[in-house]
């Protein structure tokens, strides 16, 4: 038996089983029955990519199965193979769709099943940045299961995005793992068709974020090689229906590391017997670089735990600052104040703390380097969440002096102690601000009269010099703004232009952050953009920022306003925190956030609003936005301001509360302005919404129409 033979005869035997599952469907429920993934804009998001056409019900199914069996020719020649195994992943798609019908959860915890658009889009800014260095698919049981274990703990200490199939996920519950998206390793399904669910999320991947046109299956195959940095494991035994789905993986450019003595085609399957090699293998197959990070603490440190919980009965010491004084601070010194690695511990350290206690902390990061800016402090401070929170069984909420700090049980138990807290501010800072840090030390406090005292006397005045700052920041107020083009490794033609007044639209790069990122690095992803040719105040359009758009674009990209929803918007990448659409009966804009699940008076949930804009192409009516750019006075400033908000979930509304009313009230005299927006408790259809709007007098009532 060749490879071709296996690959077709996996094909055959999947294909027979979907048909008959379809028809069977069909039988029992008739070919109307509503059929679709929940929580995706995009159906069946493989068959829509592939082919362009989106699958409502199972009528349009049974004719989708015969364009699959189009695929299914039988040449002997790499491309019959290939198809064969895109064939063998879209009929295990159907399979999986069949599970969804009339709104059932076919997956109980662990296991995930199919992931919503809303966790791809979280995945973009992590996936460029190199936080997640590559995605694995593990598919079927080790040979043993402290060999499986052990390899997904490997890929999860370096970040990777472990995905779980089959024998590996009872393996993993029998070892006690924590498993979930929050630390990054999620079993997808025990049954091999749910290895679609990691397929689905690299395809959709290049429909959000890559402008990959539905049914332009070429393109999506060469976006999935080149920019989703997957590979697959597939523990012996491997049956035909296996390396059929491998063959799928292998045209979508996804190496399969296998310890079977198989068939073997360079760089695509692999032979490796000895699992523990597995994961050099893999990187070496995919090319993934690691960001090394050595830190010296007994722990695992890596961005795979960031999202990891730690519960009240789980914690060994809990850092409360809603409860006592605490607080997070970096100061610049001069150089001769600052000794290079000092570590210092004022008070008692986590032996000396009653088990489950809650304890005062304050730790101050001083830094001194002769391209070091007060401006930074805050910068290097807000990364203080992410650093901590890569420590195996910590957790960091908070920011400033209400911060929150868990440190596990089994953490205290493998050794870590609070100069560990230091070692790992101390290496982070030092590596990634290695162009302006010079020299670091940090000063741990748990005394609790001396946090208390310092949080009064050197915080918090600290943090209103840096407020007080913040607002004199405006977009008129600065010389340059500053591009960035970070998401471009996914995005590759979607540039963000980052001003003091309107952040990046993933909420994670303000205008100090990208002037921070452009002093570390001049040639990186954030460069100056210059403001001094102005063609049109009132929607922010420059002739500067139009030439460095279309340059950063590589001419994808003419001309850009900085303050217009409708008239040539940003364009997005599909990371974006927020977006915001055209409510014509209204005459304002909803907005939604990436958390909402729920519907909008637009008649589109936040996925399918989603999937009118992204891949680096302009939509008018529709923008991406950070959070913070919802209170902006440049929100949507073309087309009347903030004042054309009309609805938003009501969490965000509670989160941006505070800034927004402030805003409107400066701008327009409003007072509870949010008061006036309607959310999902009031209204989820735009006849309701209108009556709402209208009983409080809502100022967009009143404005030009927008269209
Ligand atoms: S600022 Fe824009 S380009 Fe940069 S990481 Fe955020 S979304 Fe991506």
């Amino acid at each position: 038996m060749t490879l071709f033979d296996v690959v077709f005869s996996g094909n055959d035997a999947v294909y027979g089983l979907t048909e008959k599952a379809i028809d069977d469907a069909i039988a029992a429920n008739g070919a109307d029955k509503a059929v679709a993934f929940p929580d995706t804009a995009y159906s069946l998001p493989c068959y829509y990519a592939v082919t362009g056409t989106k699958v409502t019900n199972l009528g349009e199914l049974k004719e989708a199965l015969g364009v699959v069996k189009s695929l299914m020719t039988r040449e002997k020649r790499l491309h019959d193979a290939f198809m064969s195994g895109i064939a063998t992943a879209l009929c295990a798609e159907f399979i999986e769709v069949l599970k969804y019908m009339d709104g059932a959860a076919p997956y109980a915890a662990p296991e995930a099943g199919h992931l919503p658009d809303a966790a791809i889009r979280e995945l973009g800014v992590p996936l460029v940045t190199g936080d997640i260095p590559g995605v694995a698919v593990i598919l079927g049981a080790a040979p043993t299961a402290e060999e499986g274990v052990e390899l997904v703990k490997s890929y999860q200490g370096q970040g990777i995005l472990v995905t779980l199939v089959g024998g590996i996920i009872d393996q993993c519950v029998e070892k006690g793992l924590k498993m979930g998206a929050n630390v990054r390793v999620i079993p997808l399904g025990k049954d091999v068709t749910a290895v679609i669910h990691a397929v689905s999320v690299a395809v959709r991947a290049a429909l959000i974020f890559g402008n990959i046109q539905p049914g332009d299956a070429a393109g999506l195959m060469k976006y999935t090689m080149e920019r989703v940095p997957a590979f697959v494991n597939a523990f012996a035994p491997l049956n035909d229906v296996i390396v059929a789905c491998g063959a799928g993986a292998i045209a979508l450019g996804f190496p399969v590391i296998t310890n079977e003595e198989t068939f073997r085609v360079p760089k695509s399957l692999i032979v490796q017997k000895d699992v523990s090699k597995f994961n050099a293998t893999s990187l070496e197959a995919r090319d993934i670089k690691l960001k090394i990070t050595k830190i010296d603490i007994p722990v695992a440190f890596a961005s795979a735990f960031e999202g990891e919980i730690i519960r009240r009965g789980d914690m060994q010491v809990e850092f409360d600052g809603s409860r006592v004084d605490c607080f997070e601070l970096v100061l610049s010194k001069d150089a001769t104040e600052v000794e290079d690695h000092k570590i210092e511990l004022i008070g008692p350290d986590i032996d000396e703390m009653p088990e489950g206690s809650k304890q005062s902390i304050a730790y101050i990061v001083e830094v001194a380097g002769k391209s070091m800016q007060s401006d930074f402090e805050s910068v290097f401070e807000r990364k203080f969440h992410s650093y901590l929170n890569c420590v195996e069984g910590m957790m960091h909420t908070g920011q400033r002096d209400m911060i929150r700090i868990r440190i596990s049980k089994e953490t205290y138990q493998a050794g870590f102690r609070l100069k560990h807290i230091g070692e790992v501010l101390y290496a982070r800072v030092k590596s990634e601000f290695a162009a302006v840090v010079d020299k670091c030390q940090v000063k741990i406090i748990t005394d609790p009269a001396q946090c208390t005292e310092l949080r009064h006397s050197l915080a918090i005045p600290m943090f209103d010099k840096r407020d007080e700052r913040l607002t004199t920041l405006t977009d008129e107020g600065v010389d340059v703004y500053y591009s960035c083009i970070m998401c471009q490794a996914f995005s590759p033609s979607h540039v963000c232009v980052v001003t003091p007044e309107r952040l990046g639209l993933c909420g994670a790069v303000s205008w100090l952050d990208a002037k921070a990122t452009n002093e570390l690095d001049p040639q990186g992803p954030c460069q100056v953009i210059t403001k001094e040719r102005v063609i049109d105040e009132r929607i922010g359009e420059y002739e500067d920022v139009n030439e460095a758009v279309k340059k950063f674009s590589q001419g994808a990209l003419e001309d850009v306003s900085l303050y217009s929803l409708i008239e040539k918007p940003m364009t997005s990448c599909g990371c974006f925190e927020c977006i915001c659409g055209i409510e014509p009966l209204s005459n304002g804009v909803c907005i939604a956030n990436r958390e909402y699940a729920g519907m909008t008076p637009i008649g589109m949930t936040f996925s399918e609003l989603a999937s009118m804009t992204g891949g680096g192409v302009q939509t008018p009516g529709f923008m991406g936005h950070g959070k913070h750019f919802i209170s902006s006075k440049k929100f949507m400033k073309a087309e009347g301001g903030v004042a054309r908000i009309v609805w938003m979930p009501k969490d965000l509304k509670e989160q941006v509360a505070e800034r927004l009313n402030a805003t409107a009230k400066e701008l327009y005299g409003i007072d509870n302005f949010t008061d006036m927006i309607g959310d999902e408790t009031i209204a989820e259809d735009p006849e309701t919404l209108l009556e709402f709007l209208t009983e409080k007098g809502h100022p967009a009532l009143g404005m030009e129409p927008m269209m």
